[in-house]
C-alpha cells in the first residue's frame, strides 16, 4: 500500500471492513425484501447499517437512502427534487464552478431542459463565498448545491451560512460531501442541510455503494423506479453487503478522525514545504483554511502534470494531476481555472492525496523522486526556459 498518493480517487477497502462484509456474500445472502428468515436477517443487517450511517451525521435512519455511489446521489438530489418542485421547468438552480462533474453535468443538463442555472465562481483562496451565493439568488431559486470539500484542492466551504441563505430564499440546500465524509465533523441539523451525497469507496469501504441523506418531508420523485425499495425512493434489490461495509467503514473513519487529521495535516505541510523549498517556481495551489488534511495541491511551473504523473508511475508512485488528456489535447482542470489559476500554470498541476496507510517515509521518498524528474523535464522544456530563464 505504500507509494499510493491518490486516496481522493479511491481507497483500498480496509481489511476490517472486508471481514464484516464476507458473511453477507455467502451465509446471509437473503433478499432483504423476502419474508422468510434469511430475508429478514438481511433486512435487519440493512437497517442496522442505515442506523450506523445516520447516527454520526445527526440524521434519522429513514433519511438515509442507499444508492450506487456519489454520482447517483448527486444526480438524484438535483433531478428528483426539481422534478417535484418544477416539473414544467422554470426553476433556478445555483451551484459552484468547481463541483464534481456528477453535479456540473446534471446542472448543465437541467439548464438545457427548461431550468435557469447560475454557476458561481469560487474565490481565489479556494472557497465559495456565501455573499456570492446570496447575490445569485432569485425569486425562483429552488436548489442550491455547493460541494462541502473540494476533491482537487481540498478547500472546505461554509455550508452552514450558504444553507441559511438558500433557506431564506425558499430553496433546498444540497452538498456533495463525498470528500468531506469522515474527514471533518458533519451534523446535518447544525449545518442546515436538506440533501447530502456520500460514497463508500472514498472512505475505505467498497465501491458501488453510497447514500443520499434526504431530510424528512423533502418532496422527491425517484430517479430509479421499480419495486419501490428504500421507501419508494430508490428501487432495486438493496446491496446489503455493500451497506454493511459502508457502515463499518464510516464507523472506523469517524473513530480515527481526529488522530488522522493531525497526522495527515503534518504530512501535508511537510510535503508543501519540501517541494516548494527544494524546487524553484513551485507553489501550493491554495493554502487557505479550512481545508482537508489529506490533499496536497501543487503547481509546478513549466512542466506538464501528465509527464510528472507518468514518470512517477515508472518509479511506483500513484499520483493525480488536474489536467486530463482528452482526444490528444491537454485540457486544464476546470477546478484550477475556476479559482483563477492561469491556463499555462494549471497544466503543471500535481494533486497528492494521502490516507490511512501513507507514512512519512512515503512522503520523503516521493519528494526525492519528484525533484530530479522535474529538473529533467524542465531542462528539456523550451516553454520553461522561455518563461523563467529569459531565453528565446
Ligand atoms: C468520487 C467523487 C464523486 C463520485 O462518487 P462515486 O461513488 O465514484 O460515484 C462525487 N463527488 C466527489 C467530490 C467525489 O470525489
Amino acid at each position: 500500500m505504500t507509494r499510493y498518493f491518490d486516496y481522493a480517487a479511491t481507497t483500498p477497502t480496509d481489511p476490517r471492513v472486508v471481514e464484516e462484509m464476507l458473511p453477507y456474500y455467502t451465509e446471509h445472502f437473503g433478499n432483504p425484501n423476502s419474508l422468510y428468515t434469511i430475508g429478514r436477517d438481511a433486512y435487519k443487517a440493512l437497517e442496522n447499517a442505515r442506523e450506523r450511517i445516520a447516527e454520526p451525521l445527526g440524521a434519522k435512519p429513514e433519511e438515509i437512502i442507499f444508492t450506487s455511489g456519489g454520482t447517483e446521489s448527486d444526480n438524484a438530489a438535483l433531478v428528483s427534487t426539481l422534478w417535484r418542485l418544477a416539473p414544467e421547468g422554470g426553476a433556478h438552480i445555483i451551484t459552484s464552478a468547481y463541483e464534481h462533474h456528477a453535479i456540473l453535468e446534471v446542472v448543465e443538463w437541467l439548464g438545457k431542459h427548461g431550468h435557469e442555472i447560475s454557476i458561481v465562481k469560487p474565490r481565489k483562496d479556494g472557497h465559495v463565498a456565501a455573499d456570492d451565493i446570496e447575490a445569485a439568488m432569485r425569486p425562483n431559486t429552488k436548489v442550491v448545491s455547493v460541494i462541502m470539500a473540494n476533491n482537487e484542492i481540498g478547500s472546505i466551504n461554509d455550508i452552514a451560512t450558504i444553507a441559511q441563505i438558500a433557506h431564506e430564499g425558499g430553496a433546498l440546500m444540497h452538498t456533495d460531501a463525498v470528500q468531506a465524509l469522515g474527514k471533518i465533523e458533519i451534523d446535518v441539523e447544525a449545518l442546515g442541510i436538506d440533501m447530502l451525497s456520500m460514497s463508500a469507496h472514498k472512505i475505505y469501504g467498497p465501491r458501488g455503494i453510497g447514500a443520499l441523506y434526504l431530510r424528512r418531508g423533502t418532496r422527491f420523485d425517484p430517479l430509479i423506479k421499480g419495486g419501490g425499495q428504500e421507501s419508494r425512493r430508490r428501487s432495486g434489490t438493496q446491496n446489503v453487503v455493500g451497506a454493511v461495509g459502508f457502515a463499518k467503514a464510516l464507523e472506523i473513519i469517524v473513530a480515527e478522525m481526529d488522530s488522522e487529521a493531525a497526522r495527515l495535516s503534518a504530512l501535508r505541510d511537510f510535503l508543501i514545504d519540501e517541494v516548494t523549498s527544494r524546487l524553484e517556481n513551485t507553489l501550493a495551489t491554495v493554502e487557505s483554511d479550512p481545508r482537508l488534511p489529506n490533499i496536497v495541491p501543487l503547481l509546478v511551473k513549466g512542466v506538464e502534470g501528465e509527464a510528472m504523473l507518468l514518470q512517477l508511475d515508472n518509479l511506483g508512485f500513484s499520483v493525480s494531476t488536474g489536467s486530463a488528456c482528452s482526444s490528444g489535447s491537454l485540457e486544464a482542470s476546470h477546478v484550477l481555472l475556476s479559482i483563477g489559476v492561469p491556463q499555462e500554470i494549471a497544466h503543471g498541476s500535481l494533486r497528492l492525496s494521502m490516507g490511512r496507510w501513507t507514512t512519512k517515509e512515503d512522503c520523503v521518498e516521493l519528494v526525492d523522486a519528484l525533484i530530479p524528474i522535474v529538473e529533467r523535464l524542465r531542462e528539456m522544456s523550451p516553454v520553461y526556459k522561455r518563461m523563467f530563464c529569459g531565453e528565446g
